[in-house]
Protein backbone atom coordinates (compact mmCIF):
# COMPACT_ATOMS: atom_id res chain seq x y z
CA UNK A 1 0.00 0.00 0.00
CA UNK A 2 1.66 3.07 -1.01
CA UNK A 3 1.90 6.19 1.68
CA UNK A 4 -0.63 8.16 -0.46
CA UNK A 5 -3.52 5.74 0.94
CA UNK A 6 -2.47 5.47 4.23
CA UNK A 7 -2.25 8.59 7.19
CA UNK A 8 -0.67 7.12 10.38
CA UNK A 9 -2.60 8.36 13.23
CA UNK A 10 -1.25 8.16 16.67
CA UNK A 11 0.96 4.79 14.93
CA UNK A 12 -2.06 3.19 13.85
CA UNK A 13 -1.90 3.07 9.48
CA UNK A 14 -5.26 3.89 8.14
CA UNK A 15 -6.40 3.30 5.08
CA UNK A 16 -7.72 6.41 3.54
CA UNK A 17 -9.88 4.72 0.52
CA UNK A 18 -13.37 5.47 0.09
CA UNK A 19 -15.97 2.81 0.68
CA UNK A 20 -16.47 2.44 -2.66
CA UNK A 21 -12.61 1.79 -3.45
CA UNK A 22 -12.22 -0.49 -0.30
CA UNK A 23 -15.32 -2.55 -1.43
CA UNK A 24 -14.70 -2.55 -5.65
CA UNK A 25 -10.99 -2.58 -5.84
CA UNK A 26 -10.01 -4.45 -2.62
CA UNK A 27 -12.88 -6.43 -0.61
CA UNK A 28 -15.11 -7.97 -3.74
CA UNK A 29 -11.27 -9.13 -5.66
CA UNK A 30 -10.12 -10.76 -2.45
CA UNK A 31 -13.55 -12.17 -1.84
CA UNK A 32 -13.64 -13.58 -4.99
CA UNK A 33 -10.11 -15.24 -5.18
CA UNK A 34 -10.84 -16.74 -1.13
CA UNK A 35 -8.01 -14.34 0.29
CA UNK A 36 -8.60 -14.36 4.07
CA UNK A 37 -8.86 -10.55 5.00
CA UNK A 38 -8.88 -9.06 8.35
CA UNK A 39 -10.88 -5.34 8.92
CA UNK A 40 -10.96 -2.99 11.74
CA UNK A 41 -12.98 -0.09 12.00
CA UNK A 42 -10.88 1.86 14.33
CA UNK A 43 -13.09 4.98 16.03
CA UNK A 44 -10.80 7.06 18.60
CA UNK A 45 -11.21 4.84 21.60
CA UNK A 46 -9.88 2.09 19.54
CA UNK A 47 -6.83 4.57 18.98
CA UNK A 48 -6.28 5.08 22.63
CA UNK A 49 -7.09 1.91 23.61
CA UNK A 50 -4.10 0.37 21.50
CA UNK A 51 -1.77 3.23 22.85
CA UNK A 52 -2.30 1.95 26.39
CA UNK A 53 -2.28 -1.50 25.48
CA UNK A 54 0.22 -3.50 23.48
CA UNK A 55 -1.42 -6.49 23.01
CA UNK A 56 -4.53 -5.00 21.20
CA UNK A 57 -2.15 -2.73 19.43
CA UNK A 58 -0.35 -5.73 17.79
CA UNK A 59 -4.16 -7.14 17.21
CA UNK A 60 -5.06 -3.89 15.53
CA UNK A 61 -2.28 -3.42 13.58
CA UNK A 62 -1.86 -6.90 12.03
CA UNK A 63 -5.42 -5.76 10.25
CA UNK A 64 -5.21 -5.82 6.15
CA UNK A 65 -6.78 -2.90 6.50
CA UNK A 66 -7.90 -0.50 9.16
CA UNK A 67 -10.89 1.92 8.22
CA UNK A 68 -11.56 5.24 10.13
CA UNK A 69 -14.63 4.69 11.71
CA UNK A 70 -15.75 7.28 13.77
CA UNK A 71 -15.34 11.44 12.87
CA UNK A 72 -12.56 12.40 15.01
CA UNK A 73 -10.31 9.85 12.72
CA UNK A 74 -11.52 11.83 10.07
CA UNK A 75 -10.65 15.14 11.62
CA UNK A 76 -7.24 14.21 13.02
CA UNK A 77 -6.54 13.14 9.42
CA UNK A 78 -6.96 16.96 8.14
CA UNK A 79 -5.69 18.41 11.41
CA UNK A 80 -2.12 16.30 10.12
CA UNK A 81 -2.20 17.47 6.69
CA UNK A 82 -3.14 13.81 5.39
CA UNK A 83 -6.69 14.18 5.05
CA UNK A 84 -9.29 10.89 4.79
CA UNK A 85 -11.73 11.72 2.16
CA UNK A 86 -14.85 9.65 3.92
CA UNK A 87 -15.83 7.93 7.16
CA UNK A 88 -16.40 4.63 6.41
CA UNK A 89 -18.62 3.20 9.13
CA UNK A 90 -18.60 -0.80 10.36
CA UNK A 91 -21.76 -0.77 10.34
CA UNK A 92 -22.36 0.70 6.26
CA UNK A 93 -19.40 -1.62 5.74
CA UNK A 94 -21.33 -4.50 6.94
CA UNK A 95 -24.34 -4.35 5.08
CA UNK A 96 -22.72 -3.29 2.21
CA UNK A 97 -21.01 -6.77 2.25
CA UNK A 98 -24.52 -8.70 3.55
CA UNK A 99 -25.66 -7.50 -0.03
CA UNK A 100 -22.84 -8.14 -2.14
CA UNK A 101 -23.04 -11.85 -0.30
CA UNK A 102 -26.78 -12.56 -0.83
CA UNK A 103 -25.96 -11.20 -4.72
CA UNK A 104 -23.43 -14.07 -4.76
CA UNK A 105 -23.99 -16.87 -2.92
CA UNK A 106 -22.04 -16.02 0.04
CA UNK A 107 -21.76 -17.68 3.51
CA UNK A 108 -21.93 -15.64 6.64
CA UNK A 109 -20.96 -16.20 10.05
CA UNK A 110 -22.52 -13.93 13.03
CA UNK A 111 -20.49 -14.09 16.55
CA UNK A 112 -21.32 -12.66 19.37
CA UNK A 113 -23.92 -10.24 21.39
CA UNK A 114 -26.01 -12.33 24.32
CA UNK A 115 -27.37 -15.21 22.71
CA UNK A 116 -31.22 -13.84 22.20
CA UNK A 117 -29.94 -10.95 20.35
CA UNK A 118 -27.52 -13.00 17.94
CA UNK A 119 -31.08 -15.19 17.32
CA UNK A 120 -33.06 -12.22 16.81
CA UNK A 121 -29.98 -10.27 14.73
CA UNK A 122 -29.75 -13.24 12.13
CA UNK A 123 -33.27 -13.55 11.43
CA UNK A 124 -33.69 -9.75 11.02
CA UNK A 125 -30.79 -10.35 9.00
CA UNK A 126 -32.61 -13.72 7.04
CA UNK A 127 -35.58 -11.50 6.79
CA UNK A 128 -33.49 -8.44 5.35
CA UNK A 129 -31.51 -10.75 3.10
CA UNK A 130 -33.80 -13.95 2.19
CA UNK A 131 -31.13 -15.14 -0.37
CA UNK A 132 -28.35 -15.07 2.32
CA UNK A 133 -26.70 -18.63 3.35
CA UNK A 134 -26.10 -18.41 7.11
CA UNK A 135 -23.12 -20.69 7.95
CA UNK A 136 -23.75 -20.71 11.57
CA UNK A 137 -24.02 -18.22 14.85
CA UNK A 138 -22.89 -18.06 18.28
CA UNK A 139 -22.89 -16.02 21.57
CA UNK A 140 -20.08 -13.83 22.53
CA UNK A 141 -20.81 -14.63 26.39
CA UNK A 142 -17.82 -17.48 26.60
CA UNK A 143 -14.28 -17.90 28.48
CA UNK A 144 -11.16 -16.53 26.62
CA UNK A 145 -9.80 -20.22 27.06
CA UNK A 146 -12.25 -21.20 24.65
CA UNK A 147 -11.70 -19.06 22.04
CA UNK A 148 -10.06 -21.52 19.77
CA UNK A 149 -12.65 -24.22 20.82
CA UNK A 150 -15.16 -21.68 19.17
CA UNK A 151 -13.07 -20.70 16.03
CA UNK A 152 -12.55 -24.02 14.88
CA UNK A 153 -16.32 -25.08 14.75
CA UNK A 154 -17.09 -21.54 12.89
CA UNK A 155 -13.66 -22.54 10.35
CA UNK A 156 -15.52 -25.73 10.15
CA UNK A 157 -18.48 -24.42 8.30
CA UNK A 158 -16.64 -22.33 5.87
CA UNK A 159 -18.03 -18.89 5.90
CA UNK A 160 -17.16 -16.42 3.22
CA UNK A 161 -17.75 -13.06 6.02
CA UNK A 162 -17.46 -13.29 9.67
CA UNK A 163 -19.02 -10.81 11.59
CA UNK A 164 -17.83 -10.55 15.30
CA UNK A 165 -19.57 -8.69 17.89
CA UNK A 166 -18.07 -8.55 20.69
CA UNK A 167 -16.94 -5.04 21.65
CA UNK A 168 -13.13 -4.24 21.28
CA UNK A 169 -10.52 -4.98 22.15
CA UNK A 170 -12.14 -8.29 22.50
CA UNK A 171 -12.82 -8.81 19.27
CA UNK A 172 -9.62 -7.53 17.35
CA UNK A 173 -7.92 -10.20 20.13
CA UNK A 174 -10.25 -12.74 18.89
CA UNK A 175 -9.97 -11.94 15.38
CA UNK A 176 -5.92 -11.80 15.45
CA UNK A 177 -5.37 -14.60 17.55
CA UNK A 178 -8.09 -17.54 15.73
CA UNK A 179 -7.81 -16.35 12.06
CA UNK A 180 -5.43 -18.71 10.72
CA UNK A 181 -7.67 -21.56 12.21
CA UNK A 182 -10.23 -20.43 8.71
CA UNK A 183 -8.82 -21.23 4.93
CA UNK A 184 -10.43 -18.32 3.55
CA UNK A 185 -13.21 -15.49 4.84
CA UNK A 186 -13.23 -11.70 5.55
CA UNK A 187 -13.18 -10.65 9.30
CA UNK A 188 -14.60 -7.41 10.66
CA UNK A 189 -15.36 -6.52 14.26
CA UNK A 190 -18.62 -5.21 14.42
CA UNK A 191 -19.17 -4.00 17.98
CA UNK A 192 -22.96 -3.14 18.62
CA UNK A 193 -24.39 -3.62 15.42
CA UNK A 194 -26.00 -7.06 16.44
CA UNK A 195 -27.60 -5.21 19.32
CA UNK A 196 -29.03 -2.36 16.32
CA UNK A 197 -30.50 -5.20 14.32
CA UNK A 198 -31.91 -7.23 16.94
CA UNK A 199 -33.40 -3.68 18.00
CA UNK A 200 -32.08 -3.53 21.68
CA UNK A 201 -30.51 -0.04 20.61
CA UNK A 202 -31.14 2.31 18.09
CA UNK A 203 -28.65 3.79 15.46
CA UNK A 204 -28.16 7.94 15.28
CA UNK A 205 -30.49 9.65 13.04
CA UNK A 206 -29.05 10.13 9.96
CA UNK A 207 -28.75 13.98 10.62
CA UNK A 208 -26.99 13.56 13.91
CA UNK A 209 -24.45 11.01 12.21
CA UNK A 210 -23.68 13.84 9.22
CA UNK A 211 -22.82 16.12 11.43
CA UNK A 212 -20.69 14.09 13.50
CA UNK A 213 -22.71 13.91 16.82
CA UNK A 214 -22.84 10.33 16.68
CA UNK A 215 -20.55 10.01 19.43
CA UNK A 216 -22.98 12.45 21.36
CA UNK A 217 -26.14 10.75 20.71
CA UNK A 218 -24.46 7.52 21.86
CA UNK A 219 -23.80 9.48 24.96
CA UNK A 220 -27.07 10.36 25.89
CA UNK A 221 -28.67 6.49 25.53
CA UNK A 222 -25.71 5.30 27.07
CA UNK A 223 -24.75 7.73 29.90
CA UNK A 224 -22.62 5.51 31.80
CA UNK A 225 -20.28 5.44 28.51
CA UNK A 226 -18.96 8.67 29.53
CA UNK A 227 -15.30 7.63 30.26
CA UNK A 228 -15.34 6.66 26.91
CA UNK A 229 -15.84 9.85 25.56
CA UNK A 230 -13.28 11.43 27.94
CA UNK A 231 -11.25 9.04 25.72
CA UNK A 232 -12.10 10.52 22.79
CA UNK A 233 -11.57 14.07 23.81
CA UNK A 234 -8.08 12.99 25.02
CA UNK A 235 -7.44 11.78 21.25
CA UNK A 236 -8.06 14.67 19.82
CA UNK A 237 -6.21 16.92 22.42
CA UNK A 238 -3.06 14.24 21.40
CA UNK A 239 -3.09 14.77 18.08
CA UNK A 240 -3.36 18.41 18.58
CA UNK A 241 -0.27 18.37 20.85
CA UNK A 242 1.44 16.41 18.11
CA UNK A 243 0.99 18.60 15.46
N1 LIG B 1 -20.21 -8.64 23.94
C1 LIG B 1 -19.95 -9.99 23.75
N2 LIG B 1 -19.09 -10.61 24.60
C2 LIG B 1 -18.47 -9.95 25.62
C3 LIG B 1 -18.73 -8.57 25.79
C4 LIG B 1 -19.61 -7.93 24.91
O1 LIG B 1 -20.47 -10.60 22.84
O2 LIG B 1 -17.71 -10.59 26.35
C5 LIG B 1 -21.14 -7.98 23.01
C6 LIG B 1 -22.26 -7.17 23.63
O3 LIG B 1 -23.34 -8.01 23.98
C7 LIG B 1 -22.59 -6.18 22.53
C8 LIG B 1 -21.23 -5.98 21.87
O4 LIG B 1 -20.41 -7.06 22.26
O5 LIG B 1 -23.46 -6.79 21.61
C9 LIG B 1 -20.48 -4.75 22.34
O6 LIG B 1 -21.02 -3.69 21.84
P1 LIG B 1 -20.42 -2.26 22.12
O7 LIG B 1 -21.43 -1.31 21.64
O8 LIG B 1 -19.96 -2.14 23.53
O9 LIG B 1 -19.17 -2.30 21.13
P2 LIG B 1 -17.89 -1.40 21.13
O10 LIG B 1 -18.39 -0.02 20.81
O11 LIG B 1 -17.33 -1.53 22.52
O12 LIG B 1 -17.00 -1.99 20.09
Amino acid sequence: MSNQEIVEIMDIPFNKLTQKELLQQHLYPRINSGERTYIVTANPEIVMQAREDATYKQSVKSADYIIPDGAGVVIASKILGNPIEERVTGFDLMFKLLSYAEKHNLSCYFLGAKQEVNDRAVNRVRSQYPGIRIAGSHHGYFNKDKDASVAEEAAASKPDLIFVAMGFPRQENFIAANQHLFEKGVFMGVGGVFDILAGEMKRAPRAWIKLNLEWLYRLIKQPFRWKRILKAFEFMFRVLIRK
